[in-house]
């Protein structure tokens, strides 16, 4: 049985009390903002609508929202600014939650001689972006590929950028957190009052929470601090493209040393010709047969837009001298191999910003790749972690690519190279009209999970749909790491208000319908 979200009852006199606290202005409840706050990339949006939305302006209405929520028993589901598609958008596990929107709180304290930024989680990458270039600030961003949500929510949920700080959990230092009993706690450095190094030393004294409030549902985090990169002098790199399927292997095992030694210190992406191809064009501009796409269709396309059947771009920062003997070293490394396309990128301090998030630039633009099947598109994340190895990564594009033709959906996909992992990130897209491709999409999902699983590989992060299948993979010693993050959960949570199955981590009152 699926956990029930609050009565409407139950929602309405809570509704009731938040408009008291911070205004009837600031509370969400029609039947319109409901679905403004659902996932509309999702197959199913109204499996996960929320009942509401409330948006404080400040840590003290998110306290008072706490208090209420503990005192009616209603679930909130926080977000920054709710773009995390693919994943679930701003919409929550548990239909009926109310999501607590923390897009208004925007202030942003930059520390420009150390290269900090402590930001409240309604700073969006554009904000943060302005607020640095307005007042000269020499400190770049990392962004995702699309930047219309928050730095906060991103990191959060451990997105990743394009730059040496793409890794954006990871340049997390230190957090204000309001926990589910309402008290305010600083983490790390920042537990001290007048500390004058939250922003600056990550672990702090004693165990480390930062990490803990990364996604899962132990608070919810009003500050952020980060790392920011230093301007360069140089940006330096390769943007390579590859003829053949089989391509990938090698050119991991190519690319991996120098990700390791420390030569390269971004994690390139090397994804598939779909990748490119999904945000220029649509499936029905080039064949009318729903089957699998040939490889003269596929040739057709690539020649079209002239891309490679893999892509990989690669990048250098630094000072001049620096970027260019590390970009000597990957070119050596690429001698005599067969590459189709070589495209070099230089820019030096002083050029015209590249505006792209290889510099740190954030760009929007609509989710043109949604649109690739036609009708109303949607899409989500399966992103699984394998060794960084190019015969595993060969060996996993081929049993994806079959388990794809196999339910009649297109690969899209990516290998990022973390400095000893990689990350499989396939965006699965769908036409949400057509009810044939959608009763697919779900046993497909499941049949990926589960072939990852045989492997010992895990997600690294997924859809609100698939959060209790995901955390179930995790399976030592009888899901022990589960149980501990239950305990933790109903140390911190009784009531269960934060985020019921966030990550598989549902409160004890829901745990046997869950089961
Ligand atoms: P973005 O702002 O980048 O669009 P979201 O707001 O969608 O990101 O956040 C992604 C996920 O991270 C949310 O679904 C939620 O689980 C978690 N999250 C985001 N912001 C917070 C926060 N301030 N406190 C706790 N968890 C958060």
């Amino acid at each position: 049985m699926t956990p029930t979200g609050p009565s409407p009852t139950e929602l309405a006199a809570a509704v009731k009390a938040f408009a008291g606290a911070i205004g009837a202005q600031n509370v969400f409840a029609t039947p319109e903002d409901q679905i403004a706050y659902s996932d509309h990339y999702s197959p199913d949006e109204s499996r996960h609508q929320p009942g509401a939305a409330v948006a404080p302006g400040t840590v003290e209405q998110v306290q008072a929202i706490v208090r209420i929520a503990n005192e009616h028993k209603i679930p909130l589901w926080p977000i920054s600014r709710g773009k995390n598609f693919g994943y679930g958008g701003a919409a929550p596990v548990l239909k009926g939650s109310v999501v607590l929107d923390l897009s208004r709180m925007k202030r942003i304290e930059v520390d420009a001689d150390n290269g900090t930024v402590l930001l409240e989680p309604g700073v969006g990458f554009f904000d943060l972006y302005d607020h640095l270039q307005n007042n000269r600030i020499p400190l770049w961003l990392s962004v995702p590929g699309n930047s219309w949500g928050s730095v906060a929510g991103n990191a959060l949920e451990r997105g990743v950028g394009y730059t040496t700080y793409g890794d954006h959990s990871a340049r997390i230092c230190g957090l204000e957190v309001v926990l589910p009993n309402g008290e305010i706690v600083r983490t790390g450095m920042g537990a001290m009052n007048g500390s004058k190094t939250w922003q600056l030393y990550r672990h702090g004294y004693g165990p480390s929470w930062d990490q803990m409030f990364c996604q899962s549902n132990f608070g919810i985090v009003t500050k952020l601090g980060l790392w920011l990169m230093p301007e360069p002098e140089a940006v330096l790199g390769v943007d390579y493209e590859f003829d053949a399927p089989g391509d990938i292997g090698w050119v991991i095992d190519t690319i991996m040393p120098l990700r390791r030694e420390g030569i390269i210190q971004q994690s390139p992406s090397m994804g598939n010709w779909l990748r490119s191809a999904a945000v220029m064009t649509t499936r029905n501009q080039w064949t009318n047969d729903k089957g699998p796409l040939g490889e003269d269709v596929i040739t057709a396309i690539r020649k079209k837009f002239n891309i490679g059947w893999w892509s990989v771009q690669i990048r250098f920062y630094g000072p001049l001298e620096v970027a260019q003997a590390s970009l000597n070293v990957l070119q050596k490394a690429f001698n005599g191999k067969k590459v189709l396309l070589a495209k070099p990128a230089k820019w030096t301090k002083g050029d015209p910003p590249e505006g792209s998030p290889f510099s740190g630039v954030p760009v929007t633009f609509p989710l043109a790749n949604a649109n690739w099947h036609g009708g109303r598109g949607g899409h989500i994340g399966y992103s699984p972690v394998l060794p960084p190895r190019g015969d595993l990564a060969l060996d996993q594009f081929r049993r994806t690519y079959a388990l794809y033709q196999k339910y009649g959906m297109d690969y899209h996909a990516s290998f990022a190279m973390n400095e000893r992992s990689l990350t499989n990130v396939n965006q699965v897209l769908f036409d949400r009209d057509n009810p044939d491709m959608m009763k697919r999409v779900d046993q497909f999902f499941h049949a990926l999970v589960a072939d990852a699983r045989a492997r010992g590989y895990g997600e690294y992060r997924t859809h609100i749909e698939y959060m209790d299948l995901v955390a179930s993979t995790y399976d030592f010693n009888k899901q022990a790491l589960l149980k501990l993050n239950q305990t933790v959960k109903d140390a911190l949570d009784p009531n269960g208000i934060i985020a019921p199955g966030k990550s598989g981590i549902w409160p004890a009152a829901s745990r046997g319908d869950q089961a």
